[in-house]
């Protein structure tokens, strides 16, 4: 598999910022809200997640874990019997550990062991919510970076990736970079990629 050297990923990052200016990544008004968007998000779109988060928007931890209609509210997520469970647990995990300020300081490893958190979902809560010094390794990621850099990952290098970006990256900028990556496949790098209008095409191996 090539070798991406650090320089080319520190220009990609460059480039996107160049591109489509600072996301500001996550799009939530509290740590709380991440961690319902990242549950929430979990195999659907964010179109569908808007309207459950709007559903439970403001509303006190403790509150929702108590709310007998859940499943209700969050149905537009779509497996919203499993979200719910899955919901309820990570808001169990932060009344737990935020209310009682007892947070670790790899909250990754604890957030793993909760039912319906993978990695992405952990990485996510993780770095958006606690920032703390990771990234989400999503589809989007790994398209990217085989397209542009010619290599030939696929989730089974989960690790591998991410070990490379944390490597390189403080966590404000894994922050900003997970956004960029996101918008430019959701704008260019599509599953069919739009190339020709590629802003960043020059140094794509796509292209080369
Ligand atoms: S040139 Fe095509 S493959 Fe390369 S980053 Fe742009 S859209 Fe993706």
């Amino acid at each position: 598999m090539p070798f991406i050297p650090q320089s080319s990923l520190v220009s990609l990052q460059r480039d996107l910022t160049d591109v489509y200016g600072f996301q500001y990544w996550w799009p939530a008004d509290s740590p709380q809200e991440v961690m319902e968007g990242a549950i929430l998000a979990q195999n659907t779109s964010w179109k569908n997640v808007e309207k459950a988060i709007a559903r439970l928007k403001g509303k006190k931890a403790s509150d929702i874990l108590s709310c007998q209609d859940l499943g209700e509210k969050i149905r537009s997520a779509g497996f919203y019997r499993q979200k719910e469970r899955f919901l309820k647990g990570v808001l169990n995990y932060y009344v737990s550990k935020i209310e009682n300020l007892s947070l670790p300081i790899d909250t990754r490893w604890e957030l793993l062991e909760l039912d319906g958190v993978g990695r992405e979902t952990a990485d996510s809560i993780a770095l958006y919510a606690f920032h703390q010094h990771t990234i989400p390794v999503d589809s989007y990621t790994i398209r990217l970076l085989n397209r542009y850099f010619g290599t030939s990952y696929s989730g089974r290098d989960y690790e591998e990736i991410r070990g490379k970006l944390i490597g390189i990256f403080n966590q404000e900028q894994l922050m900003e970079l997970h956004g960029l990556i996101d918008e430019h496949c959701k704008m260019f790098c599509k599953k069919v990629p739009k190339c020709e209008s590629c802003p960043i095409r020059k140094k794509c191996r796509m292209n080369i």
